[in-house]
């Protein structure tokens, strides 16, 4: 029995900031289609690019939901950029296991990084960016032709 199974059961039943994230600033979701894992991250950053919170959602199996809440106490308090470039190989390294290990227990591992730094590439719209409604957009509406 590997240590990092055990340590990702106790994360997946003990999960860190599972849940919504209050003032998020970033957010994605990302799905891995092979086995119908599904991951959201919801991050706080602040104006100097530091990830103030990271909270995750998800609908996954024990690896990635496990490997999530890692992820999610690990990046807190650091820089977007130390995340933004990171390999899943590099990843497993900082955590000291074996990259080829962790895929050989399910191909959604990668999923948590992946969900992670697709959220820092989507700023959530925030106030004044409505062209939804496009009553304003391109001005009076000129269709009133019969
Ligand atoms: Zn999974």
């Amino acid at each position: 029995m590997c240590n990092y199974q055990q340590t990702l059961h106790d994360h997946y039943l003990d999960p860190h900031h599972r849940g919504p994230c209050d003032d998020a600033t970033h957010a994605a979701m990302v799905r891995c289609n092979e086995n119908n894992c599904q991951l959201e991250f919801e991050l706080s950053l602040d104006g100097d690019g530091i990830i103030l919170q990271a909270w995750f959602e998800g609908d996954g199996c024990q690896t990635c939901e496990g490997l999530a809440s890692m992820l999610a106490n690990t990046c807190e308090g650091q820089p977007q950029t130390a995340w933004t470039q990171l390999s899943f190989a590099h990843w497993c390294q900082q955590l000291g296991w074996s990259a080829e290990e962790l895929l050989g227990l399910t191909p959604c591992c990668g999923l948590p990084l992946l969900a992670l730094q697709a959220a820092l590439r989507s700023p959530l719209d925030t106030l004044d960016d409505d062209l939804a409604d496009g009553t304003s957009f391109g001005g009076p509406s000129l269709r009133e032709e019969c």
